[in-house]
């Protein structure tokens, strides 16, 4: 009598199309973990795929209308449509620009996506199916992946619509953030990207409740989270970081060395009264004094941060004040938007729209302005060498980052013909040479 088990038909396969933010990348990893525990198979294209998730954006109405297009996509190329994500808040819109879907659920509601893809293509019962490594499923490379530590946002900026969306601030309980990142550092991560809506309110809503940690009680409070972080021993990055007073004690781990000295803080504007418009959380008159404190205490610490030109109301001596600012702070990277009304943000009905032409002519200024600023400030890492992350390699050679580079949004350091190191590798790097946004060198050869 034969003893083997019943054999189980094939896989299901399911493609996903991410679009939108590291937040929204995130949740896509979290999906196709739960899928492929369940013994789904991810697909990357569409013809193989017996059903398609759309993870979408809808934070700009110039996202949204990608969203839209890439449902469209998905549709023609697949038929069958899953959509989640931000966009998802929104099924009305979603379902008049295409009737066609399966399914439109909101963001991060991961049962209800996987419920969909059960409807759609009902899981097999399969007594093997593979194991889901337990760092989870990631889409970026195995070497860097983001950390997500809170959903929503308490803050109600003008023109933002992500706490209608999302919700106020939820963070998530201390110890399952550290299990999660020391699951991603045993499993090879070398570095970790910290991400939410507002990185420094972490814990504000848990009234920063402690949890257990290999016997010790941690308070789910930014800098205790930073700090236990930095006992990994990867990079760690910061992103979304309001500049509340208690950030000032994280500047200290970076001084140490013990997480990275980079911080991502989406400033908007400079202007106090467009500040007050756009209703920014962090008051910011002494803002550059911080900076200032910050560099003093910390000299490498490398800034980023996002604007928005043409914002209602912004009259030429306000952007004005912009640029002068922009000048004192030095920041190393900068990202600039024209602003664009979202449906439902309360912007819109503030007056004094700025016309299309002058918010164009605005953002040109801009860009000129901080491309001289990043082009001296790279130019002044000429000479040194810096840790340098790998990321890809070629025939002709290998593409990094240094600790001021996030990937995908900063610069890179390009080492050409540098081809005896592979992604991951963390290397000493002489650099030789930079522009308006990269570097390039050589690995350090100690004689
Ligand atoms: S801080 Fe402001 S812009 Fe950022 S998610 Fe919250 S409300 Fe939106």
């Amino acid at each position: 009598m034969s003893t083997s088990l019943p054999k189980a038909g094939p896989a299901p396969k399911v493609g996903i199309v991410s679009l939108g933010c590291p937040k929204a990348l995130v949740d896509s990893e979290r999906i196709l973990t739960r899928l492929r525990a369940e013994g789904y198979e991810i697909s990357p294209s569409y013809a193989g795929a017996d059903a398609v998730i759309v993870n979408t954006c809808g934070f700009l109405d110039s996202a949204k209308k990608e969203s839209l297009d890439a449902i469209g996509e998905a549709l023609k190329e697949n038929g069958r449509v899953i959509v989640t994500g931000c966009m998802g808040g929104d099924a009305d819109a979603i379902r008049a620009a295409h009737p066609g879907v399966l399914a439109v659920t909101g963001p991060h509601q991961y049962e209800a996506v996987v419920g969909a893809v059960h409807e759609a293509v009902p899981p097999v019962h399969d007594p093997f199916v593979d194991l889901v490594p337990p760092e989870g499923l990631r889409l970026t490379p195995r070497h860097y992946a983001y950390l997500k530590i809170s959903e929503g946002c308490n803050n109600r900026c003008s023109f933002c619509i992500i706490p209608g969306l999302r919700g106020d601030l939820v963070s998530r309980p201390v110890s399952s953030v550290l299990r999660e990142a020391e699951r991603l550092a045993v499993a090879g991560v070398k570095e970790l990207l910290v991400i939410s809506q507002d990185t420094s309110a972490y814990g504000v809503d848990l009234k920063y409740a402690e949890g257990d940690w290999y016997g010790r009680k941690v308070r789910a409070r930014f800098a205790d989270l930073c700090r236990e972080l930095a006992e990994f021993d990867i990079w760690v990055r910061l992103h979304y970081v309001y500049p509340y007073p208690h950030v000032d004690e994280v500047i200290g781990l970076m001084a140490e060395g013990r997480i990275l000295p980079y911080l991502d803080i989406p400033f908007q504007h400079a202007s106090p009264t467009v500040l007050k418009a756009m209703r920014r959380p962090a008051a910011q008159d002494k803002t550059l004094d911080r900076l200032q404190r910050w560099r003093r205490e910390c000299p490498p610490l490398a800034l980023r941060s996002t604007f928005i030109v043409g914002f209602p109301g912004e009259t030429e001596e306000e952007f004005q004040f912009l640029l002068d600012w922009l000048q004192e702070a030095q920041l190393d990277r900068v990202g600039c938007f024209k602003y664009e009304p979202v449906e439902g943000a309360a912007a819109n009905a503030l007056p004094g729209a700025v016309p299309e032409e002058v918010k164009q002519e605005r953002w040109e200024r801009f860009m000129e302005t901080q491309k001289a600023i990043s082009a001296a400030r790279l130019k002044d890492k000429v000479g040194y060498t810096l840790g340098v992350l790998i990321d890809e390699v070629d025939e002709d050679g290998a593409i990094g980052r240094s600790y001021a580079d996030a990937p995908e949004i900063d610069g890179s350091v390009f080492l050409n013909g540098e081809t005896g190191v592979k992604p991951g590798d963390l290397v000493d790097v002489v650099i030789e040479n930079s522009d308006e946004y990269d570097l390039w060198g050589s690995i350090e050869r100690v004689e």
